[in-house]
């Protein structure tokens, strides 16, 4: 049988077709003395279909805790006795994490709300406040805000917002066990119209909550035939008093694999690094992910953990000579 890196390095290296899923599966499957190979094709395949740019987004959350949905791995579900309580956050103070953002270098500021999905008031805040960014700094505005309606999808593109991110979170297969308040086809249905409506597409998930690996290669696949301009990669940080709060942090070689196994699948994508990498993989695993198929980081902090200092990451793609992608080049 052909060696699963030799039909890597021909069809996915030299034509930019993405791996089929039992293909991304035998990646996924390969023995650990293979990753420092595995790693080095999936960054000759992210330099070659995408290039040495890196793109840096921050991210602010507009509306935190308090969700209604029960996804088992997230701190701000108001189901479960999780520390994050409901808050909000005014226009001046989005104003004025936009325009820290844009000093760091990123070119993508992503507006994030824990909900199932956007209402009224949130429709209003984010009215005001892209637009009160728009006036007051260059960066691409981005939105978070679950799941929508056409309505919705449409008022979001009038504003400008020019990436709406929602999470498949993980495999078609597996999303029952992480999720019970609504459903996979629920997500697709929203991501459809969203890149419908001309919006690009940020989609991806989380592993390392207990799928099996066939899941992830099958998450993978899943998010091929969506063709996102963007798929986040988190991997799972266990939060205390989530149903997924006992399980163990994801073996940083497995993380690894899947962060090269999704490059494979994905040759174009712009392929983030989110949330647990630091838990996961320490600041070494950066530098292996960015040099594994990664182009794409998160700067500061997330959601509800704290990441690597902004300066960090930023030190790190100098010393590696990846230039920031500049925002001229994502208009
Ligand atoms: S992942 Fe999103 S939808 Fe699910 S509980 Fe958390 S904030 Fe709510």
């Amino acid at each position: 049988m052909a060696d699963v890196l030799d039909e890597a390095r021909e069809n996915v290296l030299g034509a930019g077709r993405g791996l089929a899923e039992p293909d991304v599966l035998a990646i996924l499957e390969l023995h650990d003395d293979r990753l420092s190979e595995v790693l080095a094709l999936a960054h000759e395949v992210r330099m070659r279909w995408c290039g040495p740019e890196v793109e840096v987004e921050g991210i602010v959350s507009v509306k935190t805790g308090g969700c209604p949905e029960d996804c088992h791995f997230c701190s701000q579900s108001g189901v479960f006795s999780s520390p994050v309580r409901a808050a909000w956050l005014d226009i001046d103070s989005l104003v004025a994490a936009a325009v820290e953002t844009a000093a760091t270098g990123a070119t993508e500021f992503c507006i994030v709300a824990a909900v199932r999905g956007p209402d009224e008031r949130l429709m209003r805040q984010m009215r005001e406040g892209v637009a009160a960014i728009k006036a007051a700094v260059d960066i691409n505005v981005a939105a978070s805000l679950g799941m929508l309606d056409q309505a919705q999808v449409n008022e979001l593109a009038d504003m400008g917002v020019h990436r709406y991110n929602h999470n498949l979170e993980t495999a078609r297969s597996y999303f029952a066990q992480v999720v019970t308040t609504h459903t996979w086809q629920e997500r697709w249905d929203t991501l459809r119209m969203v890149s419908d409506a001309g919006m690009e597409v940020c989609c991806g998930g989380i592993v390392g909550m207990g799928e099996t690996v066939a899941q992830r290669a099958e998450f993978a696949a899943q998010l091929a035939q969506l063709q996102p301009d963007e798929v986040p990669l988190n991997f799972l940080n266990p939060r205390p008093g989530t149903p997924f709060g006992e399980l163990p942090v994801m073996d940083s070689a497995d993380a690894l694999r899947t962060v090269a196994a999704f490059r494979l699948a994905l040759p174009r994508t712009i392929l983030r690094y989110a949330g647990g990498r630091e838990i996961t993989l320490g600041d070494l695993g950066t530098r292996d992910g960015l040099l594994g198929g990664v182009n794409a980081v998160i700067v500061g902090n997330y959601l509800t953990t704290l990441g690597r200092p902004a300066s960090a990451d930023i030190e790190l793609l100098d010393e590696l000579s990846m230039p920031i992608k500049a925002l001229s080049a994502t208009l």
